[in-house]
C-alpha cells in the first residue's frame, strides 16, 4: 500500500521544501519507492536538486492541464516524471502559476491533482506532495490527493501564525473533501537547540496541539549545510550522511516507516 504524504505550512520558509527532499531520499535509503511531487511555481524542489527547470520539456502543469480536461494516463505521468538519484520527480516552475485561473474554473477542480496521483501511485511505496506556502485551490488540490499531511513547524516566534487557520482547512477537507485524510504529525525545523527561544516554541507548540496531533520528539537542528544543500543539488543523506540534520530527517521517517 503506498502512501502520499503532503508537506504542508501555510507559512512560507518553514522548511517544507527541504524537509521533503531529505525525508524523501531517506525513505528512499530505507529502500522504499519514491516519488516527490512539486506544487509549488518556484520550482524549489527542481532548483535544489540540481534541475535547470526553465529547460524542462514537462512539468506538473501539464499533468494538471490534462486532468482539466480529460482523464490523466500512467504513461503522460510517467513522461513528466525525472529520476535524480534514489528518488523520482514530478517538478514545478513558474509555468505553473498560470494555470491556477484554468483549474479554479474546471469541473472537480479540487481533484485534479488526485487525478494524477491515483494513476501512479501503485508504482510507489511513498508520494511526497509538497505545497506551496498559500490557502488555495493548489493546496486543497494537495491535501484532497493525499493519505496524510505532515507540518513542519519553523522553530521562531512568528511560526504559530495561520496554524491554526491551517488545522482548520485541514478539518474542512476532511469533512468535505477526504474523509481519509490524517494529520502524520507536527515536526519543528531550524531548531537551536540551546536558545531559550527554541524551547520554548517547542514548550509552546505541546502544549498547544499535542493533545490532538503528534508532534514528533525529534526535531530538525537548525545548520548551515541544510541552508546550503541546493547550492551542492543533492540531499542531506547523500552530502552528509552523519550529520545532526540527516540524522533527524532519518529519525522522522523512521517512525513514518514504523507507523505504516
Ligand atoms: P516556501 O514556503 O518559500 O516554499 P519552505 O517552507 O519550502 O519555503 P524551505 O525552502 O525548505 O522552506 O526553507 C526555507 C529556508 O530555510 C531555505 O533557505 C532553506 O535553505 C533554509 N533551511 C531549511 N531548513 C534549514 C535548517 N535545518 N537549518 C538552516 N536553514 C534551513
Ligand atoms: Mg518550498
Amino acid at each position: 500500500m503506498s502512501e502520499v504524504i503532503s508537506l504542508i505550512n501555510l507559512k512560507g520558509g518553514v522548511g517544507k521544501t527541504v524537509s521533503s527532499i531529505n525525508i524523501a531520499y531517506a525513505l528512499a535509503d530505507c529502500g522504499k519507492k519514491v516519488l516527490i511531487i512539486d506544487t509549488d511555481s518556484s520550482g524549489n524542489i527542481g532548483k535544489s536538486l540540481g534541475v535547470d527547470i526553465n529547460a524542462l520539456e514537462k512539468t506538473i502543469t501539464d499533468l494538471i492541464s490534462i486532468a482539466i480536461s480529460d482523464d490523466v494516463t500512467k504513461e503522460e505521468v510517467q513522461s513528466c516524471i525525472i529520476s535524480i538519484g534514489a528518488v523520482d520527480v514530478i517538478p514545478s516552475n513558474s509555468l505553473f502559476a498560470g494555470i491556477k485561473c484554468r483549474m479554479m474554473e474546471a469541473y472537480g477542480r479540487e481533484s485534479l491533482l488526485k487525478c494524477v496521483t491515483e494513476v501512479i501511485r501503485d508504482e510507489y511505496d511513498y508520494l511526497i506532495i509538497d505545497c506551496p506556502p498559500t490557502l488555495d485551490l493548489v493546496s486543497t488540490n494537495a491535501l484532497v490527493a493525499s493519505d496524510s499531511a505532515l507540518i513542519p513547524v519553523e522553530a521562531h516566534f512568528l511560526s504559530f501564525d495561520n496554524l491554526n487557520e491551517m488545522f482548520e482547512t485541514i478539518t474542512m477537507v476532511q469533512k468535505r473533501l477526504n474523509r481519509n485524510l490524517k494529520v502524520r504529525g507536527i515536526f519543528l525545523t531550524m531548531y537551536q537547540q540551546r536558545t531559550k527561544l527554541s524551547q520554548g516554541i517547542k514548550k509552546n507548540l505541546e502544549e498547544m496541539y499535542a493533545n490532538k496531533y503528534k508532534v514528533f520528539d525529534t526535531f530538525i537542528p537548525y545548520s548551515i549545510k541544510a541552508a546550503e544543500q541546493p547550492l551542492f543539488g543533492k540531499s542531506l543523506i547523500e552530502m552528509y550522511p552523519s550529520h545532526p540534520v540527516t540524522k533527524a530527517y532519518k529519525n522522522i521517517t523512521k517512525e513514518l516507516v514504523s507507523n505504516e
